[in-house]
């Protein structure tokens, strides 16, 4: 069975074939994964306002462009003493979307003079399924419509913002971000990891998009 994913982003695919593998076995073999950039299908504007609304809106732009089950998650950084900010305006805080660099300076810039107590944050993913299924085998109302079956669930990894960036893995938040959930052998030295500090094993492990494709599993399972 093909499931198209909704990215430009071949790495998403990785993440997502091993998480299968891991949960479903050799039955996951049976899942074919293929991005939409791979298909030339653009990205939608992302007009929802909670990470779950905007995951389901990616998933149902590819589903309804290609009649195949998809796959889209949607995904940033609750900052508890910024009122939650910036949320779904993590990738563009600073105005430029995407700038890693630029989101961290500002960031840090607006809780210089909060205690480290204080500083408590968690990064928050959805991950939605939406598996078109032919009219007359779903809602049975016969009016010639494909309608679908749509899952979003969510996944959260809690931490703190520390107050100056560390390591080079990951993207975006990573090097200001130290999860709560911390390799045995960080804990036993004292020397707490920032997710950029991280391996990927290690963040994926514990991470938020991690938690929320294992979650989706399940709907995935029921495709089949
Ligand atoms: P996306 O929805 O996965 O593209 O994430 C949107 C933005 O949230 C990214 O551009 C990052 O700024 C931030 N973000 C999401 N997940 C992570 C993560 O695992 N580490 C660091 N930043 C993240």
């Amino acid at each position: 069975m093909k499931i198209v994913v909704a990215t430009h982003n071949e790495g998403k695919l990785v993440e997502i074939r091993a998480i299968l593998a891991e949960r479903l076995g050799g039955r996951a073999d049976g899942i074919e994964l293929v991005s939409a950039g791979s298909l030339g299908l653009p990205d939608p504007v992302e007009t929802g306002v909670t990470f779950e609304a905007n995951a389901l809106l990616k998933a149902r732009f590819v589903a309804l462009r290609t009649g195949l089950p998809a796959i889209a998650d949607d995904s940033g950084l609750i900052v508890d003493v910024m009122g939650n900010a910036p949320g779904i305006l993590s990738a563009r805080w600073s105005g430029e979307h995407g700038n890693d660099e630029a989101n961290n300076r500002l960031l840090l810039a607006q809780i210089e003079d909060i205690p480290d107590d204080d500083r408590t944050a968690r990064f928050r993913c959805a991950a939605a399924l939406v598996a078109p299924v032919a009219d007359s085998d779903a809602a049975g109302d016969g009016d010639g419509l494909v309608d679908a079956r749509e899952t979003v669930v969510l996944g959260e990894m809690a931490g703190t913002i520390v107050r100056a960036p560390h390591g080079a893995n990951g993207f975006g938040y990573d090097p200001i971000f130290m999860p709560d959930d911390q390799p045995a052998d960080a804990v036993a030295s004292g020397e707490l990891l920032t997710s950029a500090q991280m391996t990927p094993e290690q963040k994926n492990a514990i991470s938020h998009r991690g938690k929320a494709l294992r979650a989706l599993v399940p709907a995935i399972e029921a495709l089949l």
